[in-house]
């Protein structure tokens, strides 16, 4: 094999490599088949102008970090540093703290799970403990299944190891389990190799509806007859409306099921702490394969969790935080029923995000840009399918912006359908 020159090829801004004689990368040639998968947001540049103040961004799924008690926060990380301070700055265990991983079995119990402290392995917000199953399971060519849309940093995390994702219909009582028989039963068909259902079953991002209780016993049945493994990804669950939503998926098969979850929406991003409760048969190569990854998740992060947990009213703060966000949701609903009563939407029981439909002749992707221009940011709809679809569809976030502040941004989003309507 001819080994290209340094100034041969290049990447087109979508990741396509081509050949050129500009030279715009010069390793190109030399990065791995998976390094293909890494591509860019189409719509980051955009992101970039959206995140001027004068631009409502209903785009990110950022907290509000601002509703925590930030001198409590402040007084754990100084207890840690005070009484723990040789530990937090010293590397641990690859599983995690012992400490924490006893809270976080408090946290899952509040959704049914019971579990072993044996079973849980902390890490670098649930985004990382994605790819560490990933790392596990995935080979170039399996399928993941997932939702119809899905989580964007997973389908990410996915394509990195050369899986591709396949997506199963859902309504508004999620995924829809006729959908998931038909689809496993045609991809077999065709020799496929399914390695997990990945599925987001609350407050789901970006579709912003909740598995119901009738489908979660069958969901799970279906993935047990057919030997697929089911990778429950739950960092929203407890940040529900009204009723709180069914019990976990793992709380009805321990064995079948990697369930994920994180502080970073019922406390804070800015810790990066999450973690995985593995199946016990799967926690000993799941250890490894987060060891050889990152030797230990940070000491000082999780024993900052830690003390936050055991002092303060964390129960009492999530409470909070769903009183905040309920606002917020129902001043989205609302605006979109006064502005745009044209579109329709889901209206979610939790979480941070509607989903957004719009008319046939309305392109989301290609509407962006003059939305940004009157000042208010979404995320297309396309960046949730792995396939190309979800071009009359996006996401708005109300997890960020005040109340008005999303009305605003209903308002001008308004004006720009309107506009494209030319109404
Ligand atoms: N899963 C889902 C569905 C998410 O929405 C997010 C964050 N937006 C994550 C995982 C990753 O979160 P973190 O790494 O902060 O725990």
């Amino acid at each position: 094999m001819r080994i290209l020159s340094r100034t041969e090829i290049a990447v087109t801004s979508d990741g396509v490599p081509q050949r050129t004689g500009n030279n715009l990368d010069p390793w190109y040639a030399n990065y791995a088949e998976r390094a293909a998968g890494f591509a860019a947001s189409e719509v980051r540049a955009l992101f970039a102008v959206a995140s001027r103040p004068e631009v409502v961004s209903l785009a990110g799924g950022m907290p509000f970090v601002s509703a925590l008690p930030q001198d409590l926060i402040t007084q754990a990380m100084e207890r840690v540093m005070r009484d723990q301070g040789p530990v937090a700055l010293q590397y641990g265990s690859g599983q995690g703290i012992p400490a924490l991983r006893e809270q976080i079995l408090e946290v899952m119990a509040l959704e049914g799970i019971r579990g072993s402290v044996d079973n849980v392995v902390t890490s670098t917000g649930s985004q990382q403990a994605l790819d560490f199953v990933a790392k596990l399971f995935l080979d170039p060519g399996d399928v993941v299944l997932a939702e119809a849309p899905s989580y964007v940093g997973a389908m990410g995390v996915f394509r990195s190891y050369q899986a591709s994702v396949v997506h199963v219909a859902m309504d508004e009582h999620g995924l829809i389990p006729e959908a998931l028989r038909e689809t496993i039963s045609y991809l077999r068909g065709q020799g496929r190799r399914i390695k997990f259902l990945y599925t987001i079953p609350n407050f789901h991002n970006p579709a912003g509806v909740t598995l119901s209780a009738e489908r979660r016993p069958e969901i799970l049945e279906i993935c047990r007859s057919n030997e697929i493994l089911v990778l429950e990804d739950n960092p929203y669950g407890l940040l529900h409306f009204d009723e709180p939503a069914p019990n976990a998926l793992r709380s009805m098969d321990p064995e079948g099921v990697i369930y994920l979850g994180s502080f970073s929406k019922t406390l804070a991003p800015g810790f990066r702490v999450g973690w995985a409760l593995a199946p016990h048969a799967i926690r000993e190569k799941l250890i490894l394969a987060a060891e050889s990854a990152i030797l230990s998740p940070s000491s000082f992060s999780q024993l900052a969790v830690s003390e936050y947990l055991s002092q303060a009213d964390w129960r009492g703060q999530i409470d909070t935080f769903r009183g905040v966000y309920r606002e917020r949701k129902d001043a989205m609903i609302e605006a979109l029923g006064e502005y745009l009563p044209q579109l329709s939407w889901t209206n979610p029981n939790g979480g941070f995000y509607v989903w957004v439909t719009m008319p046939d002749v309305l392109d989301s992707k290609q509407m962006l840009p003059r939305a940004v221009r009157e000042l208010v940011a979404y995320t297309p709809g396309t960046a949730f399918f792995a396939d190309g679809r979800g071009r009359h569809a996006m996401r708005l976030s109300f997890c960020y912006p005040t109340p008005d502040a999303i009305r605003l941004g209903i308002r001008r989003l308004a004006t720009v359908v309107n506009g494209e309507l030319d109404l």
